[in-house]
């Protein structure tokens, strides 16, 4: 073992995040949030040894994974759901109110998460490149360097917000901004806003922005509202249709976009108030606005992409798991093994991009890396 867990329970931060010699484990699992920490729960679950067998590397300063940059007015109410991590119930671990911020409230379930299991987390370790080194995988990050038999990727879509490029886009005079970046309405008082995007965060962020100012919304299809609840058949339709692109090695694509959206209270408020009024796509951007094709203008001040995110993989390229579509070919129980090479599993990834998903992906993840590198016999 190179990383006793003596020298690891140090309570001084710098000590503990200093690492600049090369440290193996078995297993190191890349992101401590819902997927990573399911993920590190699993492995432990299975017998496997914190800092010999596995260690969780993560690039955020604090517990949280994105959660704990999520928008201030992103509550427990207004988030869909965050499911519980396998042997901790939410409500056991935090204080919660409906009305409580989801980017503070999730932290401290994480944080009571990896406290409770002792998880073998470092922070902040921003994984910068992986490649093969030797028959083992060579993990640098921007603090160090660490060596493992095996990867278990885990780093959401956060760090990878997506904006669709069109004409005359960096001639705009005013602000554009994603979600990523989204604070809070009062910021565009008196402006008009441009809101792109047909997801329940564009929605959202269009309610929202719609109560302190003037709006107009776009979208590249007609969005699909649903007078039914979402039920769980729902959400394991919506999972399978996802679990088969990836397996075809085919881009994931978002489960929202095959589940439809359902109409809340709110949303109906805002339907009221004749801000739900969807226009399609403009063709262009100028320096005052937008333009369709068939030459109608709209004047903005800022133009605010709710355009979804990509999962964040960029450090994983010399590894060459990508087809040449882009996509990768996803096996495994879960769809969570590289079929490429089955060291590698992706969780949070596709199919298991929700938080129950990653709770379940986690396991089978964990059990599926562990079995085929031998650390589960005798
Ligand atoms: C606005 C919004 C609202 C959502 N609401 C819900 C909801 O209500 N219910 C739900 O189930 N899902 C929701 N989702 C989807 C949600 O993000 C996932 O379900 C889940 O929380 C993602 O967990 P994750 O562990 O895959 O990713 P993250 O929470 O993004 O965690 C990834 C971790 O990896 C770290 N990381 C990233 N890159 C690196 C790197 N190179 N090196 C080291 N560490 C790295 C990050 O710092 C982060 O800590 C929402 C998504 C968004 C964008």
């Amino acid at each position: 073992m190179l990383f006793p867990p003596t020298e690891r329970k140090t309570d001084n931060a710098s000590e503990r995040n200093d690492v600049r010699t090369l440290l193996k484990a078995d297993i190191i699992v890349i992101g401590a949030g819902q997927a990573g920490l399911s993920s590190a729960y699993h492995l432990q679950q299975l017998g496997l040894k914190s800092w010999k067998n596995y260690l969780v590397l993560d690039k955020s300063p604090g517990a949280g994974g994105a959660w704990q940059y999520r928008w201030p007015s992103l509550t427990l109410t207004t988030v869909n759901r965050v499911h519980d991590l396998p042997g901790l119930r939410f409500s056991d671990a935090v204080d919660v109110g409906d009305e409580v911020k989801a980017s503070v409230a999730v932290p401290q379930y994480y944080a009571a998460y990896e406290r409770k299991f002792e998880l073998p987390v470092i922070r902040p370790q921003t994984v910068t490149v992986v490649c093969e080194r030797s028959g083992r995988f060579r993990v640098e990050t921007e603090q160090g360097g660490f060596s493992a038999r095996g990867i278990i990727n885990a780093t959401g879509t956060w760090e990878t917000p997506y904006i669709p490029t069109y004409p005359g886009a960096e001639s705009f005079k005013g602000r554009q901004l994603h979600t990523h970046d989204y604070k809070t309405a009062d910021e565009f008082a008196g402006k008009h806003v441009i809101v792109v995007g047909g997801g329940i965060s564009a929605l959202q962020l269009l309610d929202e922005i719609s109560r302190v100012t003037s709006t107009t919304w776009v979208t590249r299809q007609e969005p699909q509202f649903r007078d039914q609840p979402f039920t769980s058949e729902d959400g394991r339709a919506a999972v399978a249709i996802v679990e088969d692109r990836v397996r075809r090695g085919l881009v994931p694509g978002s489960v929202v976009s095959v589940t439809g959206i359902p109409w809340t209270p709110a949303l109906r408020a805002a339907q009221a108030r004749g801000v739900l009024n969807r226009l399609p796509m403009f063709t262009n951007i100028t320096e005052n606005g937008v333009r369709w094709a068939d030459g109608t203008e709209q004047r903005a001040d800022v133009i605010l992409w709710c355009t979804g995110f990509r999962s964040s993989l960029d450090h994983l390229a010399p590894l060459q798991i990508r087809e040449e579509n882009g996509g990768i070919i996803i096996s495994g129980r879960l769809a969570t093994q590289v079929a490429k090479d089955p060291r590698i599993h992706l969780v949070g990834y596709g199919p298991s991009a929700s938080t129950i998903g990653a709770n379940r992906a986690g396991g089978a993840a964990a059990r599926e890396l562990a079995t085929h590198l031998g650390l589960l016999e005798g």
